[in-house]
């Protein structure tokens, strides 16, 4: 853990350079728009430890799966996120000595990420090997209104007299830290360098996803634009203009980077090069402060529904704010076929991919602080891979159109390849399902059900129905060969997590095929013909459901993880050794395997998922079990048992886990924080205060609160968007103020009673 970046309500600061942080840093200080991003690598060469990462959205590699043991069933592939040309790059030569934060003196640093603005920047002061000292001043961001559109202005003002060059880049020649061999994966295709615009082009050596990217640069000596040429330069994957001028001591001159990077995912492959031509020409008739009005206007826009505010704790006002903040700018529901992979803009590893993590955890995040419009989104991705998911689950020996939607997916197939997670780690389908019925209950559009909807869950219910078999001996249902969300036990059978949530996605098929047939019977019609539905599959479904078996321990009052749990050695994490965690670093994967250690939620997702069917002293019994098993060694953890431990009454423990979510990343909790940030598990740390803390639920469009306020700090509170209007919740130890700034009436519901509050109109409880 380290105490590092300087606590600050809305930046998040940086004072002083430690190189040992750079990578860190590099992570935290990350700029995106939801469609691209970047690592916050710095602008001018530096040859000190430094993980380079610029990604666009949409476009990867499919590098050659590799294992030991070949299984059926594998993918073919593992989808890597591409690190993709660096446009914010410049060479920096003060008096023919190049500027290299490795080399030289730094005598003063700051970098600061704005986050009420999207704006990364940095001052700093250093002196030359030659004497001489250079204040440089930087500003970057991502468009968040021009989506192909990022920026950087950079200033350098000596102290001393002297020449100064700049060289302004664009550098397609990059690579993947995590490629196999150092494989390149980006061939040449063009570069152009025409005065102060340069061109790279460059294409995958799979799949032909192309990258034109673009930068127009624009000198200016105290502020005034000069007109110096550039000697310009150009090789392969690479363009550059070189830019020469003379200043005075104070004088600041000023580099001006307009960039655009475009890709034929989204436009196509013959007219790229002319699409970004114009992109470039159109957004440099702007001025960099114009554009940025208009990004952080956005920006400021984005705050007032997603805002939480902490009165009392800079710290933890600090952090909630640094998730909301990543997650807004990994995804923004600009495109269907994007998604938000665990690392988002931020690094290498998971690839860029989707996981469940995006409906288990991310999309109750945007349901609530976002327009409706961006979660549907992330289910018509889903809906867009269900031929996908079907063809999947058919490769498996699935039939009649079961989709088993992939654990690990760039475009619907699975890239995925240890088989306890490939083929047994199926519990992915049932969230995407549970998103389905969340997004109903929050938005009241019943209706996606016709588009779509209804397709994804009979797939998922048709998987379910044939992944469990009868049990003579048992005379019930059961599902073997399972791994839960506890990934540290595989193979196990009847997960209590995953068939109880099989069976519910049954049930709530079932459920929907009954409104659909009375509601919009005619459009029914259509779909039965097209999925060749047939009756008899309800009836299936209902047998099935009312004799699946659920372990569980009567005696304990718990639900029993999985058969053969509670015949483990159950000795309780407290009473391991310090020195021994985290497992998944200290002990064998055997050992792990055979030990009771959760590495997270796992019957406790299911509680968290359903929790109106269960009693208050079941919640009570089975997280007090279970939380003294789980180790929390994944980042999706501790949000949970904060949820859970806030309804059940545990302030305590909800805040020490509210604590571990939150500042996973800001104090590098799991030493790892410079492979990128844990973009999926943020969305739990916005969770844990509005649905731990302030006990916010919305079901059947009816709003529910029972807020607490943590003893550490003196209130919270947060804006949501209820029925697309929003509506504020301001909690202190004295009570909780709701109020309605929308324009119709609404309803909250307390467990001290139920107020309507008309359109402007606040209430207490
Ligand atoms: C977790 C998974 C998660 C994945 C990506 C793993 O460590 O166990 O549940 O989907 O990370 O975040």
């Amino acid at each position: 853990m380290i105490d590092y970046f300087k606590a600050d309500d809305w930046k998040i600061i940086e004072e002083g350079f430690n190189p040992k942080m750079n990578e860190i840093a590099e992570s935290v200080f990350s700029i995106g728009n939801g469609m691209m991003g970047q690592r916050a690598n710095l602008e001018e060469t530096y040859s000190g430890h430094s993980l380079q990462g610029t990604y666009v959205g949409g476009v990867y590699y499919p590098d050659k799966t590799r294992v030991g043991w070949w299984k059926n069933g594998y993918p073919e592939y593992f989808a890597k996120v591409l690190n993709s040309t660096y446009w914010s790059g410049l060479r920096v030569w003060a008096n023919q000595e190049e500027v290299d934060l490795a080399k030289v003196t730094v005598l003063e640093f700051r970098r600061e990420l704005d986050m009420h603005e999207g704006l990364l920047s940095r001052t700093c002061r250093v002196e030359l090997k030659n004497g001489l000292r250079l204040r440089i001043e930087s500003k970057r961001f991502y468009s968040l209104i021009s989506k192909e559109y990022s920026a950087l202005k950079y200033s350098i003002t000596p102290e001393q007299d002297c020449d100064l060059r700049l060289e302004s880049y664009v550098d397609g020649d990059v690579q993947n830290k995590d490629s196999n061999y150092e494989e390149k994966f980006w061939e040449p295709v063009t570069e152009e360098a025409v005065g102060d615009n340069l061109f790279v082009q460059v294409r995958t050596k799979k799949l032909d996803w192309h990258l034109v990217t673009a930068t127009h640069s624009e000198l200016y000596k105290n502020q005034k634009r000069l007109s110096t040429v550039p000697a310009v330069e150009r090789r392969s994957k690479y363009a550059s203009g070189t830019y020469k001028v003379s200043a005075k001591a104070g004088d600041r001159i000023s580099l001006v980077k307009h960039a655009i990077s475009v890709s034929n995912f989204h436009h196509a492959t013959d007219s790229l090069l002319m699409h970004a031509k114009k992109q470039l020409q159109k957004m440099a008739a702007s001025t960099f402060e114009e554009h940025f009005h208009l990004s952080s206007n956005a920006w400021k826009q984005k705050w007032e529904t997603a805002d939480v505010v902490i009165e009392g704790d800079v710290k933890a006002q600090q952090a909630v704010r640094f998730n909301i903040f990543h997650l807004n700018q990994t995804y923004c529901g600009d495109d269907p076929r994007l998604n938000i992979g665990p690392k988002g803009y931020t690094g290498e590893k998971y690839g860029g991919s989707t996981y469940w993590d995006t409906e288990a955890y991310c999309l109750p995040f945007y349901l609530v602080s976002s327009d409706p419009a961006i979660s549907r989104q992330l289910l018509v991705y889903r809906y867009k891979q269900l031929d996908k998911a079907i063809e999947n689950a058919q490769k498996l020996g699935f039939k009649d159109g079961a989709a088993l939607y992939p654990m690990v997916t760039m475009n619907g197939e699975e890239c995925h390849n240890e088989w306890e997670i490939t083929f047994e780690e199926i519990h992915r389908n049932g969230a995407i399902a549970y998103a389905i019925k969340s997004y109903i209950e929050h938005t009241g559009d019943r209706d996606y059900l016709l588009h779509g909807g209804w397709e994804v869950l009979l797939g998922i219910a048709r998987f379910w129905s044939q992944r469990v078999h009868w049990s003579e001996w048992g005379q019930r249902y059961e599902m073997h060969g399972v791994t839960g969300p506890n990934e540290y036990e595989n193979n196990v059978n009847n997960n209590w997590y995953t068939n109880y949530l099989a069976r519910w996605c049954m049930d709530y098929t079932a459920t929907q095929h009954k409104w659909l047939l009375a509601e919009h019977p005619e459009e029914f019609k259509t779909l039965i013909t097209k999925t060749q539905f047939k009756s008899q599959e309800l009836e299936k479904w209902g047998h099935i459901s009312h004799n699946l078996y659920l372990p569980q321990f009567q005696e304990l009052g718990i639900k029993v993880q999985h058969d053969g749990f509670l015949e483990k050695e159950l000795i309780p994490v407290a009473d391991l050794p310090e020195s021994e965690r985290p497992l998944n670093q200290k002990w064998s994967w055997d050992r792990i395997l055979r030990s009771p250690y959760i590495k997270q939620a796992d019957v406790l997702q299911g509680f968290y998922f359903f929790e109106d069917d269960f009693s208050a002293e079941e919640h009570d019994r089975n997280f007090r079990f279970y939380e003294s098993y789980t180790v929390h060694e994944s980042s999706l953890s501790p949000c949970v048992h904060s949820i859970l431990a806030a309804k059940i009454g545990w302030p305590e423990k909800a805040y020490e886990m509210y604590l571990r979510t939150a500042r996973l990343d800001l104090d590098n909790y799991n030493n790892d924080t410079e492979d990128g940030l844990h973009i999926t598990s943020m969305a739990g740390s916005y969770l844990s205060i509005v649905q731990g803390f302030g006990g916010l639920r919305i079901k059947d469009q009816q709003l529910h609160l029972n807020p607490h306020c943590p003893s550490q700090w003196k209130g919270y509170e947060f804006q949501i968007l209820f029925n697309n209007a929003p509506v504020r919740v301001v909690v202190n130890p004295k009570g909780t103020t709701v109020l309605n700034q929308g324009s119709k009436a609404i309803q909250v519901n307390h467990p001290n009673g139920v107020l309507t509050l008309e359109a402007g109109e606040s209430g207490k409880f």
